[in-house]
Protein backbone atom coordinates (compact mmCIF):
# COMPACT_ATOMS: atom_id res chain seq x y z
CA UNK A 1 0.00 0.00 0.00
CA UNK A 2 1.85 3.39 -0.99
CA UNK A 3 -0.14 5.68 1.24
CA UNK A 4 -2.85 5.13 4.41
CA UNK A 5 -5.11 8.01 5.53
CA UNK A 6 -6.30 6.58 8.88
CA UNK A 7 -8.99 8.44 10.89
CA UNK A 8 -7.42 12.34 10.13
CA UNK A 9 -9.16 15.01 11.17
CA UNK A 10 -8.04 18.33 10.48
CA UNK A 11 -9.00 22.18 11.22
CA UNK A 12 -7.13 25.06 10.74
CA UNK A 13 -7.12 26.82 14.31
CA UNK A 14 -11.17 26.06 15.27
CA UNK A 15 -12.52 25.38 12.19
CA UNK A 16 -12.77 22.10 11.25
CA UNK A 17 -11.76 20.89 7.44
CA UNK A 18 -11.98 17.33 7.87
CA UNK A 19 -13.76 14.88 9.90
CA UNK A 20 -12.54 11.55 10.43
CA UNK A 21 -11.60 10.84 6.57
CA UNK A 22 -9.78 7.48 5.53
CA UNK A 23 -8.38 6.19 2.40
CA UNK A 24 -6.16 4.07 0.90
CA UNK A 25 -4.06 4.06 -2.77
CA UNK A 26 -2.29 1.54 -3.94
CA UNK A 27 0.86 1.76 -6.37
CA UNK A 28 0.03 2.64 -9.60
CA UNK A 29 -3.48 4.29 -8.99
CA UNK A 30 -4.23 7.41 -10.66
CA UNK A 31 -6.62 9.12 -8.01
CA UNK A 32 -8.67 12.13 -8.58
CA UNK A 33 -9.99 14.02 -5.39
CA UNK A 34 -12.93 16.37 -6.46
CA UNK A 35 -15.21 18.39 -4.73
CA UNK A 36 -16.64 21.59 -4.51
CA UNK A 37 -14.00 24.73 -3.37
CA UNK A 38 -13.56 24.66 0.13
CA UNK A 39 -14.12 20.86 0.69
CA UNK A 40 -10.22 20.59 1.81
CA UNK A 41 -8.86 18.70 -1.15
CA UNK A 42 -5.28 20.86 -0.45
CA UNK A 43 -5.77 20.45 2.95
CA UNK A 44 -5.65 16.31 2.36
CA UNK A 45 -2.48 17.01 -0.31
CA UNK A 46 -0.64 18.98 1.82
CA UNK A 47 -1.53 16.32 4.75
CA UNK A 48 0.44 13.26 3.03
CA UNK A 49 2.89 16.38 1.95
CA UNK A 50 3.60 16.55 5.56
CA UNK A 51 2.98 20.27 5.18
CA UNK A 52 -0.09 19.95 7.91
CA UNK A 53 0.00 17.84 10.87
CA UNK A 54 -3.05 15.47 11.25
CA UNK A 55 -5.13 16.67 14.85
CA UNK A 56 -5.57 13.38 15.13
CA UNK A 57 -5.06 9.91 13.02
CA UNK A 58 -2.53 8.67 11.16
CA UNK A 59 -1.09 8.81 7.69
CA UNK A 60 1.71 6.11 6.27
CA UNK A 61 3.38 5.87 3.20
CA UNK A 62 4.32 2.60 1.99
CA UNK A 63 3.78 1.32 5.42
CA UNK A 64 6.12 4.07 7.45
CA UNK A 65 4.52 6.64 9.56
CA UNK A 66 4.84 9.59 7.77
CA UNK A 67 5.69 10.82 11.33
CA UNK A 68 8.85 9.36 11.93
CA UNK A 69 9.60 10.35 8.10
CA UNK A 70 12.40 12.59 7.35
CA UNK A 71 11.82 15.55 5.04
CA UNK A 72 14.82 14.13 3.00
CA UNK A 73 13.18 11.06 2.75
CA UNK A 74 9.84 12.28 1.71
CA UNK A 75 10.89 14.23 -0.82
CA UNK A 76 12.66 11.43 -2.38
CA UNK A 77 9.71 9.75 -1.93
CA UNK A 78 6.94 11.95 -3.05
CA UNK A 79 6.64 14.71 -5.60
CA UNK A 80 4.01 17.66 -4.76
CA UNK A 81 2.98 20.51 -7.03
CA UNK A 82 0.77 23.23 -5.89
CA UNK A 83 -1.67 25.40 -7.28
CA UNK A 84 -0.02 28.04 -7.82
CA UNK A 85 3.65 28.08 -7.71
CA UNK A 86 5.63 31.63 -7.47
CA UNK A 87 9.26 32.13 -8.73
CA UNK A 88 10.66 34.69 -7.25
CA UNK A 89 13.77 34.58 -8.74
CA UNK A 90 14.43 34.69 -12.25
CA UNK A 91 15.43 31.13 -13.34
CA UNK A 92 15.86 29.09 -16.67
CA UNK A 93 13.95 26.12 -17.87
CA UNK A 94 17.32 23.98 -17.51
CA UNK A 95 17.92 25.07 -14.24
CA UNK A 96 14.19 24.79 -12.91
CA UNK A 97 13.94 21.17 -13.75
CA UNK A 98 17.38 19.97 -12.44
CA UNK A 99 16.20 21.61 -8.97
CA UNK A 100 14.49 18.25 -9.14
CA UNK A 101 17.44 16.55 -8.62
CA UNK A 102 18.42 18.29 -5.29
CA UNK A 103 17.20 15.23 -3.30
CA UNK A 104 19.89 12.59 -5.03
CA UNK A 105 22.63 15.30 -4.80
CA UNK A 106 25.03 15.36 -2.47
CA UNK A 107 27.70 17.78 -3.01
CA UNK A 108 26.12 19.30 -6.23
CA UNK A 109 24.93 17.91 -9.28
CA UNK A 110 26.80 14.97 -11.50
CA UNK A 111 27.07 13.70 -15.46
CA UNK A 112 24.15 11.45 -15.08
CA UNK A 113 21.67 14.14 -13.20
CA UNK A 114 22.57 16.25 -16.31
CA UNK A 115 21.84 13.81 -19.05
CA UNK A 116 18.50 13.38 -16.95
CA UNK A 117 17.67 17.08 -17.19
CA UNK A 118 18.35 16.71 -20.72
CA UNK A 119 16.28 13.72 -21.82
CA UNK A 120 13.36 15.12 -19.87
CA UNK A 121 13.87 18.93 -21.69
CA UNK A 122 13.71 16.81 -25.11
CA UNK A 123 10.60 14.34 -24.08
CA UNK A 124 8.73 17.18 -23.00
CA UNK A 125 9.54 19.47 -26.32
CA UNK A 126 11.09 21.95 -23.96
CA UNK A 127 14.72 21.97 -26.07
CA UNK A 128 13.78 24.80 -27.74
CA UNK A 129 12.97 27.14 -24.49
CA UNK A 130 15.48 24.96 -22.56
CA UNK A 131 17.11 28.89 -21.32
CA UNK A 132 14.48 30.94 -21.52
CA UNK A 133 13.67 32.24 -18.03
CA UNK A 134 10.20 30.44 -16.75
CA UNK A 135 9.21 33.89 -15.67
CA UNK A 136 8.28 34.30 -19.54
CA UNK A 137 6.67 31.69 -20.59
CA UNK A 138 2.98 31.07 -21.14
CA UNK A 139 1.25 29.35 -18.40
CA UNK A 140 1.08 25.99 -20.09
CA UNK A 141 4.27 25.95 -20.85
CA UNK A 142 5.80 26.53 -17.37
CA UNK A 143 3.29 24.11 -15.59
CA UNK A 144 5.45 21.97 -18.18
CA UNK A 145 8.30 22.91 -16.12
CA UNK A 146 7.33 22.20 -13.17
CA UNK A 147 6.35 18.94 -13.87
CA UNK A 148 9.46 18.05 -15.52
CA UNK A 149 10.83 19.02 -12.11
CA UNK A 150 8.70 16.42 -10.37
CA UNK A 151 10.19 14.20 -13.13
CA UNK A 152 13.60 15.03 -12.42
CA UNK A 153 13.01 14.24 -8.71
CA UNK A 154 11.81 10.46 -9.57
CA UNK A 155 9.18 10.48 -6.34
CA UNK A 156 7.07 7.37 -6.48
CA UNK A 157 4.14 8.99 -5.64
CA UNK A 158 3.09 12.29 -7.26
CA UNK A 159 0.43 14.90 -5.36
CA UNK A 160 -0.25 17.79 -7.94
CA UNK A 161 -3.11 20.41 -6.96
CA UNK A 162 -5.03 21.49 -9.57
CA UNK A 163 -2.56 20.76 -12.75
CA UNK A 164 -5.11 21.60 -15.56
CA UNK A 165 -6.22 24.61 -13.45
CA UNK A 166 -5.68 27.73 -16.49
CA UNK A 167 -4.73 25.23 -19.20
CA UNK A 168 -6.39 25.11 -22.68
CA UNK A 169 -7.61 21.85 -23.52
CA UNK A 170 -4.66 20.93 -25.86
CA UNK A 171 -2.26 21.34 -22.58
CA UNK A 172 -4.64 20.11 -20.54
CA UNK A 173 -4.38 16.78 -22.24
CA UNK A 174 -0.88 16.82 -23.06
CA UNK A 175 -0.18 17.17 -18.72
CA UNK A 176 -2.48 14.33 -18.14
CA UNK A 177 -1.51 12.21 -20.55
CA UNK A 178 2.05 12.18 -19.44
CA UNK A 179 0.62 11.92 -15.87
CA UNK A 180 -1.82 8.93 -16.73
CA UNK A 181 1.42 7.29 -18.48
CA UNK A 182 3.47 7.65 -15.67
CA UNK A 183 1.18 5.67 -13.71
CA UNK A 184 0.82 3.04 -16.30
CA UNK A 185 4.45 2.90 -15.12
CA UNK A 186 4.29 2.04 -11.95
CA UNK A 187 4.27 5.62 -10.22
CA UNK A 188 1.24 6.49 -7.69
CA UNK A 189 -0.58 10.16 -9.14
CA UNK A 190 -3.17 11.97 -6.54
CA UNK A 191 -4.29 14.81 -8.00
CA UNK A 192 -6.90 17.18 -6.98
CA UNK A 193 -9.07 18.12 -9.87
CA UNK A 194 -12.32 20.71 -10.50
CA UNK A 195 -13.00 18.79 -13.75
CA UNK A 196 -14.96 15.93 -13.49
CA UNK A 197 -14.76 15.05 -16.82
CA UNK A 198 -11.18 14.97 -16.84
CA UNK A 199 -11.17 13.39 -13.82
CA UNK A 200 -13.37 10.11 -15.45
CA UNK A 201 -11.33 10.45 -18.52
CA UNK A 202 -7.95 9.63 -16.82
CA UNK A 203 -8.57 8.89 -13.04
CA UNK A 204 -8.96 5.11 -11.69
CA UNK A 205 -10.16 5.76 -8.26
CA UNK A 206 -11.71 8.60 -7.22
CA UNK A 207 -12.47 10.73 -3.92
CA UNK A 208 -15.14 12.62 -3.38
CA UNK A 209 -14.35 15.08 -0.32
CA UNK A 210 -17.80 17.28 0.86
CA UNK A 211 -19.34 18.65 4.51
CA UNK A 212 -15.62 17.91 6.22
CA UNK A 213 -15.67 13.69 4.98
CA UNK A 214 -14.93 11.70 2.08
CA UNK A 215 -18.69 11.61 0.75
CA UNK A 216 -17.99 8.51 -1.66
CA UNK A 217 -14.81 6.67 -2.82
CA UNK A 218 -14.30 4.03 -5.65
CA UNK A 219 -14.54 3.58 -9.48
CA UNK A 220 -16.71 5.87 -11.63
CA UNK A 221 -19.81 4.39 -10.86
CA UNK A 222 -19.84 6.76 -7.46
CA UNK A 223 -20.53 9.48 -9.81
CA UNK A 224 -24.43 9.31 -9.60
CA UNK A 225 -26.84 12.25 -10.19
CA UNK A 226 -27.83 11.90 -6.89
CA UNK A 227 -24.43 12.43 -5.16
CA UNK A 228 -23.52 14.69 -7.76
CA UNK A 229 -26.32 17.03 -6.68
CA UNK A 230 -25.78 16.52 -3.08
CA UNK A 231 -22.18 17.30 -3.46
CA UNK A 232 -21.94 20.08 -6.03
CA UNK A 233 -25.65 21.07 -6.28
CA UNK A 234 -25.70 20.49 -9.98
CA UNK A 235 -27.97 18.35 -11.89
CA UNK A 236 -25.84 16.65 -14.72
CA UNK A 237 -26.76 14.16 -17.42
CA UNK A 238 -24.55 11.10 -17.09
CA UNK A 239 -23.46 9.98 -20.70
CA UNK A 240 -21.69 7.20 -21.42
CA UNK A 241 -20.09 6.40 -24.78
CA UNK A 242 -19.50 2.75 -26.40
CA UNK A 243 -15.43 2.90 -24.51
CA UNK A 244 -16.68 2.44 -21.21
CA UNK A 245 -16.25 5.87 -20.47
CA UNK A 246 -18.57 8.04 -18.70
CA UNK A 247 -18.80 12.15 -19.10
CA UNK A 248 -21.13 14.44 -17.56
CA UNK A 249 -22.95 17.85 -19.09
CA UNK A 250 -24.75 19.78 -16.51
CA UNK A 251 -28.30 20.51 -16.55
CA UNK A 252 -29.08 22.76 -14.24
CA UNK A 253 -27.69 24.77 -11.29
CA UNK A 254 -30.24 22.34 -8.44
CA UNK A 255 -31.19 26.23 -7.45
CA UNK A 256 -31.15 28.31 -11.03
CA UNK A 257 -34.18 28.48 -12.97
CA UNK A 258 -35.84 25.13 -15.21
CA UNK A 259 -35.40 26.71 -18.49
CA UNK A 260 -31.44 26.78 -18.55
CA UNK A 261 -31.92 23.20 -17.93
CA UNK A 262 -33.74 22.72 -21.85
CA UNK A 263 -31.21 25.15 -22.95
CA UNK A 264 -28.04 23.00 -22.46
CA UNK A 265 -29.99 19.79 -22.83
CA UNK A 266 -30.13 21.04 -26.71
CA UNK A 267 -26.57 21.87 -26.34
CA UNK A 268 -25.75 17.94 -26.10
CA UNK A 269 -23.15 16.89 -28.22
CA UNK A 270 -24.12 15.29 -31.00
CA UNK A 271 -22.11 11.62 -31.45
CA UNK A 272 -22.81 11.00 -27.48
CA UNK A 273 -24.82 8.25 -26.57
CA UNK A 274 -28.04 8.51 -25.36
CA UNK A 275 -29.69 5.72 -25.60
CA UNK A 276 -32.72 4.82 -23.75
CA UNK A 277 -31.32 3.38 -20.04
CA UNK A 278 -27.64 4.72 -21.44
CA UNK A 279 -28.55 8.24 -19.67
CA UNK A 280 -29.59 8.80 -16.08
CA UNK A 281 -33.38 10.16 -16.13
CA UNK A 282 -32.60 14.02 -15.47
CA UNK A 283 -35.01 14.81 -13.48
P1 LIG B 1 -10.16 22.90 -1.59
O1 LIG B 1 -8.78 22.53 -2.00
O2 LIG B 1 -11.11 21.72 -1.63
O3 LIG B 1 -10.73 24.08 -2.32
P2 LIG B 1 -8.87 23.69 0.90
O4 LIG B 1 -8.25 22.46 1.43
O5 LIG B 1 -7.99 24.68 0.22
O6 LIG B 1 -10.13 23.30 -0.04
O7 LIG B 1 -9.59 24.47 2.07
C1 LIG B 1 -10.50 23.80 2.96
C2 LIG B 1 -11.04 24.82 3.94
O8 LIG B 1 -9.99 25.30 4.76
C3 LIG B 1 -11.67 26.05 3.30
O9 LIG B 1 -12.79 26.43 4.05
C4 LIG B 1 -10.57 27.09 3.39
O10 LIG B 1 -11.12 28.38 3.48
C5 LIG B 1 -9.88 26.71 4.68
N1 LIG B 1 -8.45 27.07 4.67
C6 LIG B 1 -7.55 26.70 3.74
N2 LIG B 1 -6.31 27.16 4.04
C7 LIG B 1 -6.45 27.82 5.23
C8 LIG B 1 -5.54 28.50 6.08
N3 LIG B 1 -4.24 28.59 5.80
N4 LIG B 1 -6.04 29.06 7.20
C9 LIG B 1 -7.33 28.97 7.54
N5 LIG B 1 -8.26 28.31 6.77
C10 LIG B 1 -7.82 27.75 5.64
Amino acid sequence: MEINVDSVSFAYNSTPVLNNISFTVQKGEFIGIVGPNGAGKTTILKLIQKLLKPKSGKIQIRERSLKGMKLEDIAKTIGYIPQTELTQFPTSVFNTILMGRKPHFSWGPTENDLEIVSSIILNLGLKDLSLRNINEMSGGQRQKVIIGRVFAQDPDILLLDEPTANLDLHHQLEILDLLKDLSKRGKTVVMAIHDLNLALKYCDKFIMVHDHQIYACGGREIFTQAIIKKVFQVKVSIFHDDNGGIFLIPIQNSKAKKNVHHELVNAAPKGSTNKQGEMDAVN
